[in-house]
Formats: structure tokens, sequence, C-alpha cells
């Protein structure tokens, strides 16, 4: 092994966080007792904030940012893990706390890793990463509180990014009738392809309801948005509905009155990717094997470089990047 290898390193300055690629010795990595050859990592919103220092979610530097990686065991003293397995990780704080997977090395608890599920190769389980993880988490979540095919359309906010793109292909690929709220309509064909039935305009959704309860229009939602358009969808959901909440893509607030709760026994259900216990974590794997159709997938995925992830920081807090990328390490 050689004595550095590749990342993105992030230093703060004049408490300001600043990105490069930079060459990291070996002997700085993290404790750990599994250390990963990356193959790929990817992008998510929480990405695009640790590059650019918001929520103070690092609070030590230099960091490698990285919320997910995918790759090969490369020395292990874990007792599930050999050398050559092929292993994925999202979650529990890696990117954050913990160094990431921006990195052409990533050490980390062998407890936190996923051995890759039959039929996901490396490349596919960044292409799914911490977004598809909880958007079958947040599908899974949704049915086991009840949700019914027969029941009218599921609505999916911000649709054409990460969870939402996922989403959406799951949640049709399952025989279910999905309506798409984005504000790019430039991405309705995109959204069509992925299985929606009909696109409904982010600004629709978006200003704050004029009733406690409006008509009952959707039997199910997965909400990546959160603010007013969750304050509003809550007015709109069926009798005995449920919201998955996963996301503050619109702001982290909620104003709602109790009535949908109490008087169509709408729930809302939170979903957490994080923590998620390993035994639910090792069955949604499983499910996104069979229940995700990999052609859908291959439709969302932009493919880059480490070099450049600083731009794409950006980029996806602007909400200007679609679907799921992929990011080749090593
Ligand atoms: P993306 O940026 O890929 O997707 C978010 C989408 O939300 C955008 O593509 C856009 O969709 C829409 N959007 C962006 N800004 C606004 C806005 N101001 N108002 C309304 N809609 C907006 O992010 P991810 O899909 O990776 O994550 C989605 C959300 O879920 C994030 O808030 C993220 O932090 C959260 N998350 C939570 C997890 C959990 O465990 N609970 C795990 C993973 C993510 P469009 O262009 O279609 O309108």
């Amino acid at each position: 092994m050689s004595e550095t290898f590749k990342a993105v390193l992030l230093r703060e300055a004049d408490k300001k966080v600043s990105a490069a690629i930079e060459q990291v010795p070996v002997a700085d990595l993290p404790e750990g007792d599994v250390t990963v050859r990356v193959a790929y990592t990817t992008l998510n919103y929480k990405d695009g904030m640790v590059m650019n220092g918001i929520g103070r979610l690092v609070r030590d530097y230099p960091h490698i940012p990285g919320v997910d990686f995918s790759g090969i065991v490369e020395s292990s003293e874990h007792p599930d893990y050999q050398p050559g397995d092929k292993v994925v990780l999202t979650g529990w704080r890696v990117g954050e706390v913990h160094w990431g997977g921006y990195g052409e090395l990533a050490r980390v608890k062998g407890d936190w890793l996923v051995k890759l599920p039959e039929g996901i190769g490396l490349d596919d389980a960044m292409a799914i990463g911490t977004a598809g993880f909880t958007a079958m988490l947040s599908v899974d979540t949704l049915e086991r509180h009840g949700l019914e095919k027969d029941r009218g359309d599921v609505l999916v906010t911000g649709a054409a990014g990460g969870v939402g793109s996922v989403a959406t292909a799951i949640l049709a690929n399952l025989g279910y009738s999905v309506a798409g709220s984005t504000g790019r309509p430039e991405q309705a064909d995109y959204l069509m392809d992925l299985g929606v039935s009909q696109v409904i305009d982010r600004a629709e959704l978006a200003q704050a309801p004029s009733r406690p309860l409006a008509g009952e229009r959707f039997a199910g939602c997965i909400d990546n948005v959160a603010g007013t358009t969750l304050s509003n969808v809550l007015t709109q959901m069926k009798y005995g509905s449920a919201v998955a909440a996963v996301g503050l893509a619109g702001g982290n607030e909620l104003n709602t009155t109790v009535l949908p709760f109490l008087l169509r026994g709408v729930s809302i259900l939170g979903i957490d990717s994080v923590i998620c216990p390993k035994e639910r974590r090792l069955a949604i794997w499983k499910r996104i094997a069979t229940d995700l159709p990999m052609q859908k997938l291959h439709h969302m995925i932009e493919r880059h470089t480490l070099e450049d992830l600083p731009n794409l920081g950006k980029k996806i807090l602007e909400g200007g990047v679609r679907g799921r990328t992929v990011i080749e390490v090593s």
C-alpha cells in the first residue's frame, strides 16, 4: 500500500470551509476495524452542506467528507469481514463526525458496513446510496403503516432529486400511482420515464394552506421538502393515510393544525436512514435488490470524478442536481 491516498480534504480557516484534492497520509486515517479501498462514492444533499460548512455538521478539520461509499475490504480485524469482500456504507454520521468516502481509502467500524446483496454491483450501490436507501425505507415504512395500491395517488415531493427519483421508480414499479411534484418543469419527461402518472408544479404545494383541511387527494406521501409544502400536503391527505417525513429541502419548520391528525387519522412517520438499526438496514437493502428497477436507476445517473465534487457540492444546494450522482474513486 502506498503511504498516501487521494482525497477531497476540507480545511477551515477564518470560519470558512474550503475543499481541495490532496494526498493524505495513510497514517492519518481514523481508528476503525475495517479499511476499505473505496471504489465509488456519491453526492447527497448533506454532502453539499458539509462541503460548504453549513449546519455545523463537521466539528473537526481537516476532514474527508462523503456520507456513502462502496468498495472492497483491504484489511479487517472484524470477524464478519475478510479482505476482498464487497461492501457498502451509508449513514452512521460517516462523512460528518467520521472521515467519509471522498478518498481512495476509508477506515470505519465493521458494524456499520453491509455486504453487497446479490445483484447489486459496486457502482449500483452508489447509484442507490443514502438517497436510494432512504427512498426504499420510506416506501417500506408507508407500507407497514397500511399504504395500498388502490387508494389513489402517492405524492413524492422534490421528485426530481435523489430520494425523490428513486422513490418514484420504486413506487411505480410496485404498481402505485405516483404524483411527482417538482420545481423543474423541464424534468417532466424524466419523471414520466420514471413512472409518475402526473407532474405537480412545486409552487402549487408551496403556498401556506388557506384552510386546516382541504379535499382528500393523496393516499400517501414521501416528503423531501417540509416547510409550507408539508403544511399544505397534510391538509390534502386521505383518511387514515401517512406522510413519510424525509427531508427539509424547503426549510425545517412545520406549521400545522392538529385537524388532519384528529379528524382524518393522518400520520407523519419520521424517516431516519443514519442510525437505522442493522437488522432493518439489511432487510431494506434486500428489498432494494428486488423492488428497485435497475434500468430505471441507470437512467437517473450522472457520472463524475473526485475532482468534480467541490463544484457539485454547491450545485446540489441550489437544487441543480438531477437524480443520482456516481463518483468513480479508484
Ligand atoms: P436532492 O437535492 O437531490 O433533492 C431535493 C429536491 O428537493 C430537489 O431536487 C428539488 O426537487 C427539491 N427542492 C430543492 N430545493 C427546494 C425548495 N427550496 N423548495 C422546494 N423544493 C425544493 O437531495 P436528496 O434527494 O439527497 O435529499 C432530499 C432531502 O432529504 C434533503 O433535505 C436531505 O437532507 C433529506 N434526506 C434525509 C434523509 C433521512 O434519513 N431522513 C436521508 C437522505 C436525505 P425538484 O427540482 O424536483 O423540485
